[in-house]
């Protein structure tokens, strides 16, 4: 069977007074989970929502392989939705409910049945065909909806923020069962989360919005390790950012804090950022080397988490590093008030340009 990509082309949709999206296009890959990560208000409920048949785009077309789906109601979309809230219905047992869509469709009776157990089963829920949902978990209500989505065996299956009326525990046993049930029926999903953490671990790509405008597209890897903007590099993430004060009290003759600002740039365009745990604290044996770009400052916060240590770095004028470092059985903790230096790796530098947040990239 050829590959049926989701295509979203170009789509703007508005609001009165509001672009929630705008210029949209994004290319989902057949059994690919792919998620849209974003603050609140960044568009991403209305792209699910416009995916998903529930509202019509101003402009731009959603493609299904070749075929345009745009004037194809909700409802003949061959498409699953788990919402946030669970929208189990309360007044069915949990087979009732996920037998429901099946019904709609008008599957045979005796289909039903052994589809319904199946679901039950991969969701974990084989034993509680008889109860209603008021005697259900937050949890296994979230499996209901899910079950309730899969069993039609839909071409897509959307899910919009399922876990966040979890509590943290289990949002994270939940992630991993949604990742491992999508991976078994090898269904393409599109995610909807504003929890970065969530969608670096669930998904094959992520699309980054802000603004109704796609920021970044990329693999979990890339979106973390290569961000294309400023704003992607701080949403997804921790990021030490400097502008000015950092990058121009490093233009000194001291050779170990000069950071080499990409060509044809002052220290006014630029800002430098990086990952606290690309730094790392020079032990008072070790020379700083030339690969380096060093920090010197103090101690104002070691917090200790067992696996890590974070320290939180005065450089002065109330400018703050933080470093976050493995914890081994070597490791000695340094403490408030310690004079310190960090260092980091000068290829791990990113440049950013001052006035609209793009990525400045070396040239070769
Ligand atoms: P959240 O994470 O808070 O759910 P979101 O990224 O899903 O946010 P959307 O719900 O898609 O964001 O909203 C995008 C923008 O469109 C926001 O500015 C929102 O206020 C606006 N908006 C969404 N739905 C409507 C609507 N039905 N009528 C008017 N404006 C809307």
């Amino acid at each position: 069977m050829p590959a049926k990509p989701i295509q979203i082309e170009n789509i703007r949709k508005t609001f009165p007074g509001v672009v929630a999206l705008d210029d949209v296009s994004i290319e989902v890959m057949e059994g690919e989970f792919f998620t849209l990560l974003g603050p609140s208000g960044c568009g991403k409920t209305t792209l699910l929502r416009t995916i998903a048949g529930f509202y019509n785009q101003d402009a731009g077309h959603i493609r299904v392989g070749e075929a345009v789906i745009d004037k194809v109601p909700a409802h003949s979309r061959d498409i699953g939705m788990v919402f946030q809230n669970y929208a189990v219905f309360p007044h069915m047992t949990v087979a009732e409910n996920v037998a429901f869509g099946l019904k709609n469709r008008k599957i045979p009776q005796k289909e039903i049945g052994p589809k319904v157990t199946r679901a039950l089963a991969t969701v974990q829920l084989s034993g509680y065909e008889e109860r209603t949902p008021d005697k259900l978990s937050g949890g296994q209500q979230q499996r209901v909806g899910l079950a309730r989505a899969m069993v039609i065996e839909p071409r897509l299956l959307l899910l919009d923020e399922p876990l966040s009326n979890l509590d943290a525990k289990l949002r994270i046993q939940m992630r991993e069962d949604i990742l491992d049930i999508q991976r078994q029926l090898g269904i393409t999903a599109v995610y909807v989360t504003h929890d970065q953490e969530e969608a670096l671990v669930i998904s094959d790509r992520i699309a980054v919005m802000n603004f109704g405008v796609v920021q970044q597209i990329g693999t979990p890897w890339d979106i973390y390790r290569d961000p294309a903007n400023e704003f992607v590099a701080t949403f997804v993430g921790n990021m030490n950012i400097y502008g000015g004060a950092v990058i121009d009290s490093s233009v000194t003759e001291d050779t170990r804090s000069r950071m080499n600002i990409p060509q044809g740039r002052s220290q006014a365009d630029v800002r430098v950022a990086f990952r606290p745990e690309d730094a790392r604290i020079l032990p008072p044996d070790e020379k700083v080397s030339p690969d380096d770009v060093a920090f010197d400052g103090n101690v104002e916060k070691t917090l200790f988490l067992g696996s890590d240590v974070i320290y939180r770095i005065g450089l002065g004028d109330e400018v703050t590093l933080t470093v976050n470092e493995y914890v081994s059985k070597r490791s000695q903790l340094r403490t408030e008030g310690d004079a310190i230096t960090a260092v980091v790796p000068r290829a791990h530098l990113m440049f950013f340009d001052t006035s609209d947040g793009a990525r400045i990239r070396e040239e070769a």
